[in-house]
């Protein structure tokens, strides 16, 4: 094994480490900067527009965390969320996040765009903590945003271990009128039996299966389906990663609800988020 003879590979090898070790070390104090004093501009958001089926319209945004390393350029959010998550920074960078999303949807209300949802990513470890429900209440308080305007976003990888907390959590954001999305479905090994006791508003089907719709193998084409089960189940389905015009038409063949993805824009800054608005929806509000 080429990894145990040599120094030379083993020299490698811990090189390699403490090039990452580094790394995270780097982009863990950039955050811990960013948090405590209040530099909050190396982290920012990205909102991608959320497409009404039937309509054409926006009916709101995702936000997308971005972070902006001095040290190494844009940094994704995979990478940074699981920095903060490790060393105990994700409940204030959860909140920064939350705040800034908060604050774009309060300036889309100023400009008479009442309608619009955003949704915002919530990690397992953030939404299993205790202060977590009070923390979100109070930055719709601060931002009088609806609260019915507010999609929290789970993956279903934090159902594992800890169905019956998360759903309880769930629970109490639903009964606050926040809005709950299953995101990536499809990816996470759940089990489909308890999708239907879960306290879900949205379902989001990962990219994977709208990439299906244009593959080859027709056989293997389950999108429908998925599509139709989220409906048995109550739920508004969302498509992800929908890149091209074909995927779209077989979407609306099979009543999906909502898309996102490339096809229609990719994430955007919020003055291009407000621009794009505007030219999509006019001056109209949707009425719901
Ligand atoms: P996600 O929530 O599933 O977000 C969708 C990802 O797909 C985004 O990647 C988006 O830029 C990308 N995407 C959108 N449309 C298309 C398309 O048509 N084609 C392709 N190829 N990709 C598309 P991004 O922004 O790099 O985010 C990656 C993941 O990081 C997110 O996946 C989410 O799980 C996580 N994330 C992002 N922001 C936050 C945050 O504020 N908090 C937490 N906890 N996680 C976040
Ligand atoms: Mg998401
Ligand atoms: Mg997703
Ligand atoms: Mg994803």
């Amino acid at each position: 094994n080429d990894i145990l003879d040599g120094t030379c590979n083993y020299a490698f090898f811990n090189e390699a480490m403490e090039t990452k070790l580094h790394r995270n070390k780097t982009i863990e104090n950039e955050l811990r900067a960013a948090i405590d004093e209040k530099d909050t501009s190396k982290i920012y958001i990205q909102y991608q527009p959320l497409i009404d089926l039937k309509t054409n319209l926006i009916i709101g945004f995702e936000a997308l965390a971005r972070m902006d390393s001095d040290n190494f350029g844009t940094i994704s959010p995979i990478e940074f969320i699981e920095i903060a998550e490790r060393k105990h920074l994700i409940a204030a960078l959860g909140n920064l996040i939350l705040k800034k999303a908060c604050e774009f949807s309060k300036r889309l209300n100023e400009l008479g765009f009442t309608e619009q949802k955003i949704a915002v990513n919530i990690s397992g470890i953030q939404l299993l903590r205790d202060d977590f429900s009070n923390s979100v209440i109070n930055i719709l308080k601060e931002c009088q945003m609806k609260e019915s305007s507010l999609e929290l976003e789970i993956t279903e990888s934090i159902l594992l271990d800890n169905f019956t907390a998360i759903n309880e959590k769930l629970k109490e954001l639903q009964n606050h009128k926040i809005q709950i999305a299953l995101d990536d479905f499809g990816t996470g090994y759940s089990s489909l039996y308890r999708l239907g006791e879960l306290n879900l508003n949205t379902l989001k089907i990962d990219r994977y299966f709208i990439n299906k719709i244009t593959a080859r193998d027709e056989n293997e084409l389950i999108t429908g389906d998925i599509i139709s089960m989220g409906h048995k189940f109550g739920l508004n389905v969302v498509a992800e990663g929908v890149e091209l015009q074909a995927q779209k038409e077989y979407l609306i063949e099979n009543n999906c609800d909502i898309m996102q993805g490339y096809l229609f824009s990719r994430p955007l800054l919020e003055k291009d988020a407000i621009e794009i608005l505007k030219m999509t929806n006019g001056t109209k509000s949707l009425n719901k």
